[in-house]
């Protein structure tokens, strides 16, 4: 097959699959993100109470230059966020994309873009629950326990709209999580009990974000 070989852009080739499907998403990752982020401009984030995020996004269907471009952007965005994973909605765009540049707990380092993500349900017997401090670009500065699986599979598409498959464990399977949540209108406070949520509104009201992010009316 010619595909890698008509890459003109670097990190925007099909990645190779391991022996079960999935995207091995761990080569050439610094280079990877990199090529992403030069390409791209940051934007703003948006934060809780802005209305792209309480709702589900758009199925992408156009596999374009213009979603490259965004892909490209919402690299750039999670870098100056310093973030591991970054949904379109968190840059305002309403479509369901998701990018990620994020370590598993064994420090390997994972970067990709994810289009139409589903999660998989897991077989109950794999369900590991983890209560991990989790946090998020558009609830800055605020973080608080909650349980996620410690395995998680996701299937959508990738830039140019090939079907792949995306797993992950640990800290990089509560990442898939959290940004296919976001692309159904979901932050990770919804899931939180309502005095957790109140106490991480109250830490958000008190710190002041490292990034630029969008003012809510
Ligand atoms: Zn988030």
């Amino acid at each position: 097959m010619a595909q890698q070989e008509t890459d003109e852009r670097i990190g925007e080739g099909v990645l190779p699959t391991d022996e079960d499907g999935f995207v091995v998403d761990t080569v050439d990752a610094k280079e990877r993100e990199a090529a992403h982020r030069e390409r791209g401009t940051s934007r703003p984030i948006t934060v809780v109470g802005h209305p792209a995020l309480h709702k589900e996004c758009r199925t992408v269907t156009e596999f374009d230059d213009g979603l490259a471009q965004l892909i490209d952007d919402m690299f750039a965005s999670q870098s100056t966020a310093e973030g591991v994973g970054l949904a379109a909605n968190q840059i305002g765009v309403d479509l369901k994309v998701f990018v990620y540049d994020c370590q598993d707990d064994e420090g390997v380092r994972h970067v990709g873009a994810v289009c139409n993500p589903v999660l998989v349900e897991l077989d109950p017997a794999r369900r590991r629950l983890d209560d991990s401090n989790e946090g998020c670009l558009s609830v800055p500065t605020a973080y608080a326990p909650l349980a996620r699986t410690d395995y998680a599979e996701v299937r959508g598409q990738d830039a140019r709209g090939n079907d792949i498959k995306v797993r992950g464990t640990g800290y990089f399977a509560r990442c898939l999580q959290h940004e296919t949540d976001h692309l159904y209108g979901y932050l990770y406070i919804d899931r939180l009990s309502k005095r957790e949520r109140k106490a991480a509104l109250k830490q958000m009201a008190e710190g002041t974000p490292r990034y630029p992010t969008v003012p809510n009316d």
